[in-house]
């Protein structure tokens, strides 16, 4: 499920007043009878106003995205939430379906807490706390508001939208959870701290019964559920753990990993709530792992992967601590590096969509770039074919996109060229540019300081790079050229 799904919500069929009523006989009716999904599409347009069987299926699959009810085409049954709901008739089990599976109502609710608030109010408030909420319309708004009033959290008079005592009580739980629950170390235990298995064990007075590894969900005395979480580098994951943010790979280890199984629920759940995601990290196979304290769980995806769909969750650490990882760790490049070898034998792309990269991967992708490009060239600028190095031996010469960076210029090592300084400054400023064949140009400015020395270059070859694959690109060479005004014809009539 992508972000702007969790941004969705729909409703389900009768207003307000006996929505509720529906919903639990359809559940009453899938406990009973297991419907196949054409049965239960049909029990719904018979026994409420569904109209189109179009729109019934988009219910379904939202109160299926809620693990109210499970959708299959044999037989259909009750999710968790779905079963809790039926079995003991409690608000609060719908109202932590509908927020832990849609942004945004316990936002509502809180800010409902400082005065009544009309729909347009309640879509701008979203439109503020969420990036992802693209709406120009109340709609959004107005189905989460519904929710909240069948609920009896909320009502409404007069167009105003009011916290009800049920509203007000459900925030007061909240908050004693979140003073509870908000989690600190165990005593006696802090971040960075290596632990072994069994002092984890004591300090969180949990068994695992095995060797711990992965994503494990816990209660504590009070049934308070938090979870272990534990990322080594040996591991089956490919995890990149870094500092600040980071990606996880979920639990399953083949075949197409689940939204459903016991850990990857939990983390999913973990996202809109606030249940306490402790983190652990091993660098080496010593069997000691570091504590790295609370992170928070921030969204996640599924990715293939090795021919299988998994889940890449993106968490953030709470504190600044983690393996001491100014430096990214050096997996994380090798794996980026690997990714951009292997566009090679793709075509080249002008930009790259990096948007969608988190913060950590980014960087990785910047140093796997360098260090191929340098790497390419010989630690050699491909104009002047200098080499210096700092006196303890860190080369001068830099990675250049061709298509500038700062226009999302693709990470690809054929829009990369290695330039000692001065050149790069040059090519990025308009005094140099490259023809396809790989000709050096130079920008006729006679009249500006350094023409003189530039046009000594004028037709010399570029140094290309040792691997065929990775010379620079007519793709990008000719953007480069176009934005600085080097057009064949000024360059044939100079
Ligand atoms: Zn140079």
């Amino acid at each position: 499920m992508t972000d702007d799904c969790r941004m969705t919500t729909d409703r389900f069929y009768g207003g307000v007043s006996d929505r509720l009523q529906n919903l639990r006989s359809m559940l009453a009716y899938m406990h009973d009878e297991h419907p196949t999904r054409n049965e239960l599409t049909h029990w719904v347009i018979k026994n409420t106003n569904a109209g189109s069987s179009d729109a019934v299926n988009r219910h379904l699959t939202f109160l299926d995205s809620l693990n109210i009810i499970e959708l299959s085409s044999a037989r259909c049954g009750l999710g968790n939430y779905g079963q809790q709901w039926l079995d003991h008739h409690n608000h609060e089990t719908l109202y932590e379906a509908l927020s832990s599976g849609v942004k945004g109502f316990d936002t509502i609710l809180k800010a409902l807490q400082d005065g009544p608030m009309t729909d347009e109010e309640i879509m701008n408030l979203l439109v503020s706390e969420f990036n992802e909420a693209e709406m120009s319309k109340p709609g959004p708004a107005v189905r989460r508001r519904e929710w909240l009033q069948v609920l009896e959290f909320v009502e409404r008079e007069d167009g105003m939208n009011e916290l009800t005592s049920a509203g007000q009580k459900r925030l007061e739980e909240k908050t004693q959870t979140q003073i509870t629950s908000v989690g600190t170390a165990p005593s006696g235990v802090s971040v960075g701290d290596h632990l072994s298995q069994e002092e984890i064990e004591e300090a969180f007075e949990t068994g695992f019964g095995y060797q711990i590894t992965g994503i494990n969900p816990r209660r504590d005395d009070h049934d308070r559920r938090y979870v272990l979480v534990f990322a080594n580098e040996d591991g089956p994951y490919d995890d990149t753990v870094t500092q600040g943010q980071f990606e996880y790979i979920g639990e399953g280890l083949s075949g197409d990993q689940s939204e459903t199984s016991p850990g990857n629920s939990t983390l999913i759940d973990a996202i809109s709530s606030d249940i306490p995601v402790h983190f652990f990290y091993q660098q080496s196979g010593n069997g000691e792992w570091e504590y790295q304290g609370l992170i928070d769980v921030l969204d996640y995806e599924f990715e293939e992967q090795g021919g299988r769909q998994v889940l890449v969750f993106t968490m953030e650490h709470r504190y600044e601590s983690g393996p001491k990882t100014d430096e990214l760790s050096r997996k994380s490049i090798e794996t980026e590096r690997a990714r951009l070898k292997n566009a090679l034998n793709r075509e080249p792309q002008l930009t790259d969509d990096s948007e969608t990269y988190t913060e950590s991967r980014r960087r990785a992708r910047d140093s796997a770039f360098s260090e191929l490009v340098r790497q390419a060239y010989d630690e050699t600028c491909a104009i002047c074919g200098s080499r210096r190095e700092t006196p303890s031996g860190n080369p001068e010469v830099e990675a250049a996109h061709i298509y500038p960076k700062r226009e999302d210029g693709a990470d690809d090592m054929r829009n990369g060229v290695a330039l000692c300084k001065l050149h790069h400054w040059a090519f990025d400023n308009g005094w140099l540019a490259i023809s396809d064949e790989h000709e050096v140009l130079v920008k006729d400015a006679p009249n500006r300081d350094g023409y003189d020395e530039f046009k000594q270059l004028k037709g010399d070859s570029l140094d290309l790079p040792d691997i065929d694959e990775a010379e620079p690109r007519p793709l990008f060479l000719e953007q480069h050229r176009d934005s600085h005004g080097f057009n064949s014809k000024s360059h044939e009539s100079e």
